[in-house]
């Protein structure tokens, strides 16, 4: 077994092993780039570390073999007295987690060896003050020392010396402030900052482990749905110092990031920020305000051209855009990082063309650039432009969106007044890991401090929440519970409207207006058109790659006219499930409850006689809209008694009337109807089939008014497709009877009409039973719709209506699943029963078609998977059709 790879053998493609930081190194070590020679521990050797709680047999043999050929190569020995190898140790996972998990730099320095740095270095301050970040950094992140022993201690020393930044620190300073750093370990920890070098990379190893399993990094990798069992490589990189005296000549240094595209417009550029005399961790942290990447050109104008010809490179050799971490020691760049970066949704749509138009991807790979997610993110609203708004300040654009809450200071007040149902911004200086919890409560995230590559910018990218960093007019006081800019002052609870597109922090609530992409989709912009900017445009191509390549189609779940217009529009290519139910609400409820209470058979049939002439008007329309395509009628499914009064209301209305002697036959009678169809079960009761088979004339009515419609749209010339559709059927028999029945009703009005009605019947497979005797059902039906929903409710045991309330959020904290079977079709156990239940189906009745129409439909994922398993189409609602359009299209790809 081998457990750690020397940069000089891996390769980008082994991230799972390597992690991205690793595998990435030794891409550009092998590119011949300029990288601080190291080695990186697999991930395997972290996860048997993880199981087992020690370190694999051999992996220390193997780490010492590859430091030693480290020191070798640099000429150097780590921690050796003289002149000191000093290394980093870097976490670095399969995805990237930014700051969830740990690293330590500037490992090997001691009491004895830091002398020999400050030889080396010809600068002693450098030396102490890179023991200082040592002692802080090992003490938080390996021995689990509060941080803010530290920050205080540092913060003291900067008072009494009234310096107003870490830089003024002289080494006498910095000398007394390691003697202290250490006395807070040893109060801390109950022992002694470790001395001996290789006891301290041993530790920094095995600390990074455990830092897999850190509460943040779990909960982060649930919100990304990054597996809990990938485990995290360690890169051992020697180390190289940004912050070797402060100089503006060629011979200082600094440590910066940079893209090699915007990531929020894709625009080519120089993208990124600089900070002279630092650190790694000084950036990313955003700690300290950094200057533009392009600014470097007056600062070292060799290293930033050398810089941009190596972004050329990446560029083109990962035919992407990749974010860059460099420092640059005295007057010399080196590359710490390199990465397929991320990219706002706007921008992952337009570098996608970009890179098409550049010849440097295909079409195919084009789809793969871009996801469903990102698309349903710009179809989010914006800010409407001619709305008055009162600006408060501006920051950096750092994550899309428009969003509007109330202002909040810390993660747990966020958390407690987003769980009582309020929008909130979370407002903070800037944030940290710790902050995440908020984060994710949080509609937006505004800091006062930290660049487009600060943890907040970072982290809310990822998880595609609006986020406004360094707006430095603004002052946050979070002790206060306060922002102050100028002489306004904002308390908690205050409403602040936030633009992640512009950097715009605006004071109250501004309007929002629809997103320039939803403008497209419901046609009233053109791609080509003038006020169409480039983001619609990507779309549009995007949309036609997709569309091209796609096997699935797309429907809609629509029940009225309106929404089947926006669904035709938005490209539906028929409706998957009208559901009748939700055309027997409002003033017809009452009718239903006629019905419903009718004793005699007169008393019934005037019922639907008086619902038959409102459905078939209901039928027509929507016919009328989906003209030429399918639309597969659902009959009418849900429990009877949710179309009655509450029980519970009902019997105090009854109570209260009985007590004033006031006699309401009426109301007698709907309660003794309401008790009667009262269930304890009722998504398991008297619903879809059974209530066709119980309520004699209910489903021939339906059949009827679907069946007149299309008459009457034949009439009018029109090109009527409707399905009926049945559901909550458990064996062929319940569908044999109802369809003599439809057979007979459909017949009827074809001899009273003159007209020739083709009317596909076919069934939901809704139920296990269905699925498992799908075979025999295809019997009957001419085609299956997969109802998910019920499915999924039914298969798990689960009642949709009330377990993502009470104990999913316990089940996701367990990793029992990653999300719930609700949103993503869970492929084990629901899935499998569709894929079975489909080659039953077609095994019984070659070219029937599925399809599927339960809230899946639309997710990414679960679309996904109704391609590998062969249906014909997916339906959802109206607005997630262009994310399956899209979804389907990059299946296929
Ligand atoms: C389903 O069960 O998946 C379905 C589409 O039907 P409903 O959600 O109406 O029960
Ligand atoms: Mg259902």
């Amino acid at each position: 077994e081998k457990y750690v790879y020397d940069f000089t053998e891996g390769n980008k493609d082994l991230k799972h092993l390597l992690g991205g930081k690793g595998a990435n190194l030794a891409e550009m070590t092998n590119l011949g780039l300029p990288v601080p020679p190291g080695f990186t521990i697999t991930t395997e050797a972290c996860n048997i570390y993880l199981d087992g709680g020690r370190e694999p047999a051999g992996l220390r043999d193997e780490v010492s073999a590859h430091l030693d050929a480290l020191e070798q190569r640099m000429g150097k020995k780590l921690g050796r007295a003289e002149d000191p190898l000093l290394v980093s140790v870097r976490s670095g996972a399969k995805f990237s987690m930014p700051g969830m998990m740990d690293t330590v730099l500037n490992v090997g320095l001691s009491d004895d060896s830091v002398a020999g740095l400050a030889a080396q270095a010809g600068d002693e301050r450098f030396a102490w003050d890179s023991y200082r970040r040592l002692i802080q950094m090992f003490g938080r992140t390996v021995l689990g020392v509060d941080g803010e022993r530290f920050e205080e201690a540092l913060e003291e020393a900067k008072r009494a010396k009234g310096a107003a930044t870490d830089v003024e620190l002289e080494v006498a300073d910095l000398k007394k402030l390691v003697a202290l750093f250490k006395r807070i370990v040893s109060d801390g920890t109950g022992r002694d900052f470790p001395q001996d070098p290789r006891e301290q990379l041993d530790l920094a190893i095995r600390s990074v482990f455990e830092s897999w399993n850190t509460d943040r990094a779990r909960l982060y990798r649930r919100q990304e749905r990054i597996p809990g069992d990938l485990g995290t490589a360690v890169t051992i990189c020697s180390m190289v110092f940004g912050n070797l005296g402060p100089t503006a000549t060629s011979q200082g240094g600094g440590t910066g990031v940079a893209f090699t595209r915007d990531p929020a417009s894709g625009h080519q550029g120089v993208y990124g920020d600089y900070l002279q005399n630092a650190q790694g961790e000084d950036v990313v942290a955003g700690i300290r305000n950094t200057v533009a990447l392009a600014e470097l050109e007056t600062i070292d104008k060799k290293s930033y051209d050398q810089l941009l010809s190596i972004m050329e490179t990446l560029e083109t050799h990962y035919r992407d855009l990749c974010d860059i971490e460099f420092t640059i020691e005295r007057g010399r760049l080196w590359m710490l990082q390199t990465r397929v970066g991320k990219r706002t949704a706007g921008a992952a749509f337009r570098i996608a063309t970009q890179l098409v138009d550049q010849g440097l991807i295909d079409e195919a790979e084009a789809l793969q650039r871009v996801t469903g997610a990102q698309l349903a993110q710009l179809m989010f609203p914006r800010f409407d432009d001619d709305a008055k708004r009162e600006l408060l300040g501006r920051g950096i654009a750092a994550s899309p969106g428009a969003a509007v809450g109330k202002a909040v200071f810390d993660s747990y007040t966020a958390i407690k007044w987003s769980r009582s149902g309020e929008k909130v911004i979370l407002v903070r200086r800037e944030t940290n890991p710790d902050d995440l919890d908020g984060m994710i409560a949080a509609e937006a995230i505004l800091t006062s401090r930290g660049g487009k590559t600060s943890h907040a910018a970072v982290v809310a990218r990822g998880m595609g929440k609006t986020c406004v960093c360094g707006a430095e007019e603004l002052e946050v006081d979070t002790k206060a519970r306060r922002l102050t800019v100028g002489s306004t002052v904002i308390e908690e609870g205050d409403v602040l409207s936030i633009d992640g597109s512009t950097g715009k922090v605006y004071l109250g609530e501004v309007p929002v207006v629809p997103s320039p992409v939803v403008e497209y989709f419901e046609g009233r912009m053109h791609a080509g058109a003038e006020e169409a900017d480039e983001l619609v445009a990507a779309v549009h191509r995007m949309m036609a790659y997709a569309d091209r390549r796609r096997r699935l189609r797309v429907r809609a779940n629509a029940d009225n006219a309106e929404d089947a217009l926006r669904a035709r529009r938005f490209g539906a290519q028929g409706i998957g499930l009208c559901r009748t139910e939700h055309m027997f609400l409002g003033e017809r409820r009452t009718m239903v409850e006629k019905l419903i209470l009718a004793d005699t058979d007169e008393e019934r049939e005037q019922a639907l006689g008086e619902l038959l002439p409102l459905q078939k008007k209901d039928f027509t329309e929507l016919f009328e809209a989906m003209d030429g395509l399918p639309v597969t009628v659902r009959l009418l499914d849900p429990p009877l008694h949710e179309f009655l009064p509450d029980i519970t209301e009902l019997s105090v209305r009854v109570a209260l009337a009985e007590a004033r002697k006031d006699h309401n036959e009426n109301d007698l009678r709907l309660l003794q109807a309401v008790h009667k169809l009262h269930e304890q079960n009722p998504m398991l009761g008297l619903r879809g089939v059974r209530l066709g088979l119980v309520i004699p004339g209910l489903f021939a009515m339906q059949v009827r008014a679907i069946a007149e419609a299309s008459a009457a749209r034949l009439d009018a010339k029109g090109d009527p497709r409707a399905e009926i559709m049945i559901p909550l059927v458990g064996t062929v028999q319940e569908l044999e009877i109802v369809r003599d029945e439809a057979e007979r009703v459909i017949a009827e009005v074809e001899r009273a009409t003159g007209t020739r009605l083709k009317l596909a019947l076919g069934t939901m497979i809704e139920l296990p039973r269905a699925a498992l005797t799908a075979g025999q059902i295809a019997e009957a039906a001419e085609f299956f719709s997969f109802g998910t929903n019920d499915l999924t409710q039914t298969v798990w045991g689960f009642s949709r209506d009330d377990v993502e309330a009470s104990f999913f959020t316990a089940y996701l904290e367990k990793g029992i699943f990653g999300v719930s079977p609700f949103e993503t079709i869970d492929r084990d156990g629901v899935g499998a029963l569709v894929r079975s239940a489909a080659e039953a189906g077609r095994a019984t009745r070659p070219g029937l078609k599925l399809g599927v129409c339960g809230e899946h439909g639309g997710d990414p994922e679960s679309v996904h998977f109704f391609h590998e398993v062969g249906l014909d189409y997916v339906s959802c609602s109206p607005f997630r059709i262009p994310v399956a359009r899209l979804e389907a299209g990059r299946a296929a790809a």
